[in-house]
């Protein structure tokens, strides 16, 4: 068969986009090359509807193998009694979630999308707000930070069934155990959603919401460092509060209520090759150079947003306690546009996404903010030395966002300075 050149010249243009660039997307990581050859493997061509041991399809007693193990190995990473691999991604995850605990119309409570929310977690234009009725609670507009007194007090009077924690821009630690104590006051469902801070949890350098959460959902393709897709997991099984009881006066497990919501609830057969290389992902977690990349990680966020800090940005609620940072450009720059300011970065081979700040007078399609991660730099070997070298870069750009010139300069010097780092796959 002909090669498709056309679209392996695409492939390429892409690894050279990321070789030469600066990338500071919080969400964005760079895999192994086992993970990466895993990816590419022969797996992709099985069928294995079902789990393993019991699939609704023959010759599956192999890939129940590569199954099986990413299932045990994430358990032992996390401390989960129970987990399945399958969903696709994170956003499948949660779906699933809701598909197990909720009914339609069911009310759940997540943090508001405006303040580092997920669309999964109750946006009008997700299932999650399409099908079910999503209320929100919000960052303390002084701090920062998530309000618990007001989460508290919008819990006890809209009495979600299900509170959500966990959001794709927030910089600091939840307070699981506070979480945990709102929703048992009203008998709901807790569930975190830990795709942002993943790898550093499973690091042992943040709290493990397992320990309070009654489920947990995560990507693997974010710190976790493993191939995109989605999991989903609990400390320990329990009975649908809500279920039906059976003649022996039982109710359904919540592990057999969430593997049926995935499979066949919202997805049919798993991608083998991706659980695999989840499997891969996994057996890396559960090395002793993971500590120390997420210790890395975490350090070289805290470098950043200080020097950030110190060049007169601000930084959402003055600092980070993990790998991600949002900005808030109105300090520095009154006029500048997130918009603007990730289109500059990005012609500066600087890497970088529009966010709205907490209480943001701009639209979503336009932002006051960027938000900024180390993981995938982190991962291409960069220390604090390059992260001071970073703000001073993003500093210039931003306060030149109209002059080619500076910006091709800059691009120049990113361009130069990522050939001494790596990328691990190819
Ligand atoms: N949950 C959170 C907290 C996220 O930040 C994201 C993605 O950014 C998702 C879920 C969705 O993951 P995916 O893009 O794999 O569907």
């Amino acid at each position: 068969m002909k090669r498709d050149e056309l679209i392996f010249d695409i492939i390429e243009k892409e690894h050279q986009r990321q070789l030469k660039g600066i990338e500071l997307i919080a969400s964005e990581n760079f895999v192994s090359d086992q993970v990466m050859q895993a990816m590419g493997s022969c797996l992709t061509n099985k069928y294995a509807e079902g789990y393993p041991g019991k699939r609704y399809y023959g010759g599956c007693e192999v890939v129940d193998q590569s199954e099986q193990i990413a299932i045990d190995r994430l358990k032992q990473i996390f401390g989960a009694e129970w987990a399945n691999v399958q969903p696709h991604s994170g956003a499948q995850a949660n779906a699933a979630v809701f598909l197990a605990v909720l009914n339609p119309g069911d009310k759940f409570m997540g943090l508001n999308l405006a303040h580092g929310g997920h669309l999964s977690h109750g946006s009008l234009v997700n299932t999650s707000g399409i099908i079910y009725t999503p209320c929100e609670y919000n960052l303390n507009k002084d701090t920062g930070r998530v309000d618990y007194d007001q989460m508290e007090e919008i819990a006890l009077r809209e009495r979600p069934k299900m509170i959500i924690g966990g959001g794709s821009a927030y910089s600091r630690e939840w307070d699981y155990k506070r979480m945990r104590e709102i929703a048992d006051k009203i008998g709901a469902i807790l569930l975190v959603d830990m795709a942002h801070p993943a790898g550093l949890i499973a690091a042992g350098l943040l709290d493990n919401p397992l320990k309070y959460a009654h489920i947990v959902t995560s990507t693997t393709h974010k710190t976790l460092r493993g191939p995109r897709g989605g999991v989903i997991m609990m400390g320990k099984d329990f009975p649908n509060p809500w279920g039906k009881k059976n003649p022996k006066g039982e109710r359904k497990m919540m592990s057999q209520l969430l593997d049926s919501a995935v499979f066949p609830g919202i997805q049919g057969g798993p991608l083998e090759h991706v659980i695999a290389a989840k499997a891969v992902a996994f057996g890396e977690c559960l090395q002793p150079e993971y500590k120390e990349y997420q210790k890395q990680v975490k350090k070289n966020a805290a470098v950043l947003a200080q020097a950030l800090i110190d060049r007169g940005f601000s930084i959402v609620s003055g600092g980070t306690d993990n790998h991600s940072m949002l900005v808030d450009l109105r300090t520095k720059y009154p006029e500048l546009t997130g918009k603007v300011a990730e289109k500059a970065l990005v012609a500066a081979d600087i890497t970088v996404n529009k966010n709205m700040v907490p209480f943001d007078t701009r639209s979503a399609f336009q932002t006051s903010g960027i938000r900024l991660g180390t993981p995938a730099i982190t991962t291409r070997g960069a220390k604090e030395d390059l992260m001071l070298e970073i703000a001073e870069m993003i500093e210039t750009v931003l306060s030149n966002v109209d002059n080619e010139a500076i910006i091709a300069q800059v691009r120049a010097r990113v361009n130069k300075t990522m050939e001494k780092y790596p990328i691990f796959a190819y």
